[in-house]
């Protein structure tokens, strides 16, 4: 192994560099991990942009990846050199009420790698051992990059108690849109309906599950849950593209009585109907990120075939065209899922 590394760091808004820096020393209890793996996703497009309110210049992104144990420090068990790895980005205290109390996703100090904290876009990278999962051994590292997005629809598919035979109606047809649908489904849901204003997102959504695709600017939402689902409509609706029209398609549509899971970030603050939430009892619900467990069910969901990752990668890109992949992204943006950036194509 080589003694130096490349890093990608980001200077500025817009602007990808990269620089020779030594391997980082294994710690003890760390394992080091040859990156081959990184997707990119909405909140490094916010970084990208300089709109992401919680990160400053310069940063070097990368959190969803996989990637290649290569070493290991004193004391680390369960893990061995070679073995196929994907890494949680959450760095949190341990010490504050949510993580004392099982939600470390919460953390009053929480940092995320790639945002606060030093992210995975190089060569290798040094971590903890409790951040590392194993992948299975016949898993692609494409796949094992994706188990980060696939962790946070999982989670919040559960946010809902009772998924098991549930109607699912989801708004927004991006990557966790899709996701979601597949989790639900996989999760037990009996049916989804998934809605955008793109066929093209649409289309996709239905070949990978989704029970009813609906292209909102052509029909109403709540018509369309009735068509699908009846007069009482959906159990739940989950929405994943955060903006006031959505959320008040929800808040408007929802039976009553039922829950919604606001699964999108919002860009500011909401001007959304809240009478009517209040008076019809709608249960608003929130989800952040995942934990663990999440890791351990989307790699399960995965392995027995519930879930399909590989229609949602739209392109790789070469480590150094890391910039090349965000111009593509702009110019494709109906188009584009996944972009994966491939810091080392090899498939070992
Ligand atoms: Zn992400
Ligand atoms: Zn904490």
């Amino acid at each position: 192994m080589e003694n130096t590394m490349i890093q990608q760091v980001m200077t500025e808004p817009g602007k990808i560099t990269f620089r020779r820096i030594p391997v980082p020393e294994v710690q003890e209890g760390q394992v080091l991990v040859k990156i081959k793996r990184i997707g990119i996703c909405g909140s490094d497009i916010h970084v990208y942009y300089g709109e992401h309110a919680t990160t400053s210049y310069p940063v070097t992104q990368g959190h969803e990846v996989s990637g290649k144990v290569v070493q290991l420090g004193g004391g680390v068990e369960g893990l061995h050199v070679g073995q196929k790895v994907t890494i949680e980005p959450q760095v949190y205290c341990g010490k504050c009420y949510p993580c004392t109390h099982g939600k470390y996703n919460l953390c009053e100090n929480l940092k995320v790698m790639g945002f606060q904290t030093t992210g995975t876009a190089s060569e290798y990278f040094a971590v903890d051992a409790s951040k590392v999962t194993p992948l299975p051994d016949d898993m692609g590292y494409d796949e094992g990059a994706m188990l980060e997005p696939l962790a946070v629809t999982v989670h919040a598919a559960k946010r809902f108690e009772q998924l098991k035979g549930a109607k699912v109606a989801i708004l927004g047809c991006g990557p966790i849109g899709i996701l979601l649908a597949q989790s639900c489904r996989a999760l037990g849901a009996s049916q989804v309906l998934i809605t955008d204003v793109s066929d093209y997102r649409l289309s996709l959504a239905k070949s990978v599950g989704a029970d009813f695709a609906v292209n909102t600017s052509e029909k109403d939402f709540g018509e369309a849950m009735t068509e699908a689902f009846g007069t009482d409509k959906a159990d739940v609706i989950y929405d994943c593209a955060g903006n006031n029209v959505t959320m008040g398609q929800a808040i408007k549509y929802a039976r009553k009585g039922s829950k919604i899971v606001l699964v999108a970030v919002f860009a500011g603050p909401a001007t959304v109907d809240l009478f009517t939430l209040n008076d019809h009892e709608l249960d608003l619900d929130t989800t952040m990120m995942y934990r663990h467990e999440d890791y351990v069910d989307a790699i399960r969901l995965v392995n027995e075939g519930k879930i399909q990752l590989k229609p949602l990668m739209s392109r790789h890109f070469a480590f150094e065209a890391y910039q090349k992949a965000y111009q593509y992204i702009e110019e494709n943006r109906e188009t584009t899922m996944k972009v994966l950036i491939d810091v080392d194509p090899a498939d070992d």
